[in-house]
């Protein structure tokens, strides 16, 4: 059975169009399906839509949240629920195209144990939008000696096993397509141009983008805590530098009080400014390490529908203290 995951905030004026979308294109799969719509604390009728979904179709189930978590707390919950052999996770918005799941599906027969796409292009981002994923994508690659695929997103076909080691990652700032590297495993990509929205408004704001992009470096790479190191070493040289010149200058006569106190001045702000940075980046660790302390869910789900597949295939009977079942 293959587990499609998505997460939906505010996404009614989308969902059934992707729903039947989704329907339609697992023709073509033969395999058994199962849609599993995490809500994440919507306030449009969207968990009303997933309901009558469920209703509708038993391969639907759904759960919703008790607020808005974000997407990764979303994608999580999805992941907990999730039953199936291959567990495709995916935007609820059709810009990563059902139509690239049956080649995901053949390259996991093949012996992938997870399959990711990656972004060729990115059709209607704001440009600004387009070169921050860039330059962060970049960067992350930078960060793990190119390891780390770029252009990709949450949009990938999982193997169980997989999932179920990342059933096991318990971190707070949780970024999935980085633990989802990181695991290892067996891994490929398939590659496609990434569409518009199909219908509605864009989910992530610039804050929500912004905090995903902080999470996956400060996951990710080990350079924001050496920062501070860098920026030191910087300042001492530049503060010997500047006291060789001064030094020198005096030395020579040339030396002016006005000219060599502006400079110092200057100096003064700039390391007290590098110097609030460090102390930012030591606070955000400080933070994320209060977080992981006070263990709060990292999501909380308030109501869920639908039946999984696997309690209705092999119901629970409970064999009774001594193994002998107590059914029947
Ligand atoms: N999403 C979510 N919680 C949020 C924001 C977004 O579950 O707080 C979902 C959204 O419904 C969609 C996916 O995450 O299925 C990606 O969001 P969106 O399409 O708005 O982001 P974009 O593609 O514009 O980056
Ligand atoms: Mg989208």
């Amino acid at each position: 059975m293959i587990s499609l995951v998505l997460p939906c905030y505010n996404e009614s004026a989308v969902l059934e169009l992707t729903y039947n979308t989704l329907v339609n294109a697992s023709k073509n799969w033969g395999d058994t399906i199962e849609i599993i719509l995490v809500d994440d604390g919507s306030h449009d009728d969207t968990w009303e839509l997933i309901e009558g979904l469920a209703r509708r179709d038993r391969r639907v189930r759904g759960c919703k949240l008790s607020r808005n978590f974000g997407h990764q707390a979303a994608v999580g919950a999805g992941l907990e629920m999730a039953d199936g052999d291959a567990v495709i996770v995916l935007d609820a918005d059709l810009q990563d195209p059902p139509g690239l799941i049956g080649e995901m599906l053949q390259k996991w027969r093949q012996g992938y144990e997870v399959v990711y796409a990656q972004r060729r292009k990115r059709v209607g981002d704001p440009a600004f939008k387009r070169v921050m994923t860039k330059l962060f994508y970049r960067l992350l690659e930078r960060a793990n000696n190119s390891a780390f695929p770029r252009d990709v997103g949450d949009f990938a076909l999982l193997d169980a096993k997989v999932v179920q080691t990342l059933r096991g990652f318990k971190e707070h700032a949780v970024f999935w397509r980085g633990l989802r590297w990181w695991s290892g495993f067996k891994q490929t990509n398939v590659l496609f141009d990434r569409p518009e929205r199909a219908r509605g408004e864009t989910k992530y704001t610039l804050r929500k983008l912004a905090q995903l992009g902080i999470d996956g470096l400060l996951a990710l790479s080990p350079l924001p805590p050496r920062l501070p190191l860098y920026v030191g070493a910087a300042t001492l040289a530049l503060a010997a530098g500047c006291t060789l010149v001064c030094g020198g200058a005096k030395l020579l006569g040339q030396a002016s009080i006005d000219w060599a106190t502006l400079l110092l001045s200057l100096a003064l702000l700039y390391v007290a400014g590098a110097q609030l940075c460090c102390l930012g980046v030591l606070g955000e660790y400080l933070n994320r390490i209060y977080a992981e302390v006070r263990n709060r869910p990292r999501w909380i789900v308030s109501q869920a529908v639908g039946e999984a597949l696997s309690a209705r295939q092999t119901p629970q009977v409970w064999t009774g203290p001594g193994g002998q079942s107590l059914a029947g």
